[in-house]
């Protein structure tokens, strides 16, 4: 009875400090008993907080719980140790991405899951969040947090093929800044890289969630609209142009600046680069005119 003890105490002691959160589900889904460690993860008070709810509380939604029951009930009955890379809900209603690995505790074949399942748990968020950092970084421009050259181009290549597979209309505005190089100069490199930021963000909250833009270089970015012709994305450019030259709404101190764009709308180019062009070259007449305007190609029919 002692030696019972004993190893009852051991046991006990080692769920109770493991560093892995360990969950053991009884009767389907339902949380029969967890570890200090889980309760640290899920942000509980105590292992009480867990005890007879239902794992669907931790899943993002209703659906995610269905989903993820259909995905691995198959692996516990084969007795196949399940492990994988998984967000959940912490209590406080958090996410949390978690590694976990699964197995029916019951030992008859097929197991009888309703026996009890035994979840291992590791809190991996800030590994996620780092690998989404550097996924980001592959992306994304690093100052501005738009699209960066070579991400545009992939998904521009992508819109105009869709354009010419399926006839939709696709335009597409090449901006620049106006005489930058003389913002730098008059007011210094770091406000410069602030109007930039801030421009980047005037076009990002005109855009629509299928409108995508990319920083191509320096002070120059381009913006392609899905479904759009160039007559209906005209108020759209209007919009930007105004707000670009207009004092920040929030009152900061900013540089005064203002932008050029050419716009074109997509008509038997051969492919994205020389969509882009023809709108570069209304860029240039834009600019030849006097800047902080735009100008449009209309389509010849
Ligand atoms: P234009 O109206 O003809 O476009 O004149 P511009 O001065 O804007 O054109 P130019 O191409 O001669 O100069 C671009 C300037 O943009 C020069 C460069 O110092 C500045 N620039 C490019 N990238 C950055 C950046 O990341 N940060 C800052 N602050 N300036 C940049
Ligand atoms: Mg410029
Ligand atoms: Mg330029």
């Amino acid at each position: 009875h002692q030696q019972l003890k004993a190893a009852h105490t051991e046991l006990e002691s080692f769920f109770n400090n493991s560093m892995i959160g360990v969950v053991i589900l009884r009767g389907g889904r339902t949380i029969h008993q967890v570890n200090q460690r889980t309760v640290d993860i899920f942000r509980g008070k105590s292992a009480d907080d867990f005890v007879g709810k239902s794992v669907s509380d931790f899943h993002l939604s209703e659906e995610h719980f269905e989903e993820f029951g259909k995905q691995f009930f198959n692996s516990l009955v084969s007795r196949d140790a399940i492990q994988i890379e998984y967000q959940l809900k912490r209590m406080d209603g958090s996410l949390v991405w978690v590694s976990a690995s699964g197995k029916a505790l019951d030992e008859s074949d097929p197991p009888d899951l309703k026996k009890g399942v035994i979840w291992m748990l590791d809190d991996i968020s800030k590994r996620k969040e780092a690998e989404q950092r550097l996924a980001d970084m592959a992306l994304k421009d690093s100052l501005t947090g738009v699209n960066n050259r070579g991400n545009f181009m992939d998904l521009g290549r992508r819109e105009h093929g869709r354009h010419l597979r399926h006839g939709r209309p696709l335009t597409v505005f090449m901006l620049d800044l106006d005489h930058f190089k003389s913002i730098n100069d008059r007011f210094g490199h770091a406000m410069g890289d602030k109007a930039l930021v801030h421009f980047a963000n005037i076009c990002r909250h005109n855009l629509r969630t299928s409108d995508c833009i990319g920083r191509l270089g320096g002070e120059e970015f381009a913006i392609f609209l899905p479904e759009t012709t160039g007559e209906q994305a005209i108020p759209l450019a209007r919009r930007i142009l105004q707000q670009v030259s207009a004092p920040p709404e929030d009152g900061r101190d900013l540089p005064p600046i203002s932008v050029s764009i050419g716009i074109a709308e997509a008509q038997n180019d051969s492919d994205f680069s020389e969509l882009l062009r023809r709108a570069d070259s209304f860029l240039y007449r834009a600019k030849e005119a006097g800047r902080n305007r735009m100008e449009y190609g209309k389509p010849s029919t």
